[in-house]
């Protein structure tokens, strides 16, 4: 039986991967910045093994992987978010691109130490491209990152390139947005979805926005798992871009979300506020997957509309206290 770490177990991608790596048959251990806040789906709490780590304390994270001694490592802990990036910069480095050189140096050494291949698969993002030269991007895109969350991603990428050049299995996925209703509020994906529940069923008045213009590839958070698994157990290591190949406005988003909850007049409710728009928003971010789709086999399963239903309809049964697991 393959044993998986997870880093980031607790957050919305890694909650996709953890049941998607059980229901195949692995042992899962993961890293969580708390044991008593760690927020794991209800039917894997029992079969996960948890460790307690802050990331940004590279040391504990090799005696993790030494204790473990897994066999696919998958690094998904980050600060997620671009706009906490600008925030706390010296923090996202400390998060996003530091641990990942202590990852993949623990990870080369458990493989000399064992002598069986450790495979490391990074969560990267299409933030590397940032103000991006081409439309749309590939894995030979330039990296030109404009926010401290690319740049220490772009460090982490290229630290995953490093170490596959010295002969470890280290995969990037460079992932574009993917939404679920497992996504935190603090996105914008999720605060017009749960808005829009909560001003159908009277208890919101209004929801406040940034920008309606900007468009993003948005794709569905469990297919995104499933790349980081398929890349996992590819034959080879590889970047592999992870990508609808559509893009959306935010606009559009709040169309369909508001439609889902049988309000036709959003503009009622809907105000645009500028403090919410990011101090650096690349223009258009939309990704070419041609290689994940030969190479891995991956390809989305949902929709952009099928997308913001499944999230509308998830907060319209939060407020209705159905308790809906997403
Ligand atoms: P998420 O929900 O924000 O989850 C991030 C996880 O990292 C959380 O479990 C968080 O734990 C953990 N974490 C943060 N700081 C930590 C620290 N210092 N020590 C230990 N754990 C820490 O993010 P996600 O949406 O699942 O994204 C997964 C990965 O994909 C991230 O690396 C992200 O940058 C990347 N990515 C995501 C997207 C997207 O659209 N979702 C797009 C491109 C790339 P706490 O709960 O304790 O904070």
């Amino acid at each position: 039986m393959p044993t998986a770490l997870i880093t980031g177990i607790s957050g919305q991608d890694g909650s996709y991967l953890v049941e998607s790596l059980l229901s195949r048959g692995y042992r899962v251990e993961g890293v969580v910045r708390s044991l008593s806040a760690a927020d794991l789906p209800q039917n894997t709490q029992r079969d996960v093994v948890l460790h307690e780590a802050d990331i940004a304390a590279p040391a504990s994270l090799d005696r993790i992987v030494s204790e473990v001694q897994p066999n696919e490592i998958y690094n998904l802990a980050a600060v997620s978010s671009v706009f906490r990036s600008w925030q706390e910069p010296v923090y996202t480095a400390e998060v996003n691109a530091l641990p990942v050189a202590q990852l993949l140096e623990s990870a080369w050494q458990l493989q000399q130490r064992i002598g069986r291949q450790v495979r490391l698969v990074q969560a990267s993002s299409a933030e590397l491209f940032g103000q991006a030269v081409e439309s749309p991007q590939t894995e030979s895109t330039p990296i030109n990152p404009s926010s401290p969350y690319g740049a220490a991603k772009a460090y982490a990428h290229h630290m995953v390139g490093v170490y596959r050049q010295r002969g470890l299995f280290a995969s990037s996925c460079i992932l574009y947005n993917h939404e679920s209703p497992r996504r935190p509020e603090a996105f914008v994906t999720r605060k017009i979805t749960a808005g829009a529940a909560r001003i159908a069923n009277g208890l919101q008045d209004r929801l406040d926005l940034g920008s309606l213009d900007t468009r993003r590839d948005w794709g569905w958070a469990p297919d995104f798992a499933e790349a980081l698994r398929l890349a996992a157990s590819a034959a080879e290591p590889d970047d592999f871009v992870i990508a609808t190949g559509e893009t959306h406005s935010i606009q559009q988003f709040v169309e369909r979300a508001f439609d889902r909850v049988g309000i036709s007049d959003w503009r009622a409710v809907v105000s645009i506020d500028s403090s919410f728009s990011r101090p650096v928003d690349p223009v258009e971010q939309v990704g070419d997957s041609a290689r994940a789709r030969e190479v891995l086999g991956w390809r989305p399963t949902k929709n952009f509309d099928d997308i913001v239903d499944s999230m509308v309809d998830h907060d319209l049964a939060m407020v209705k206290g159905e308790g809906y697991e997403g």
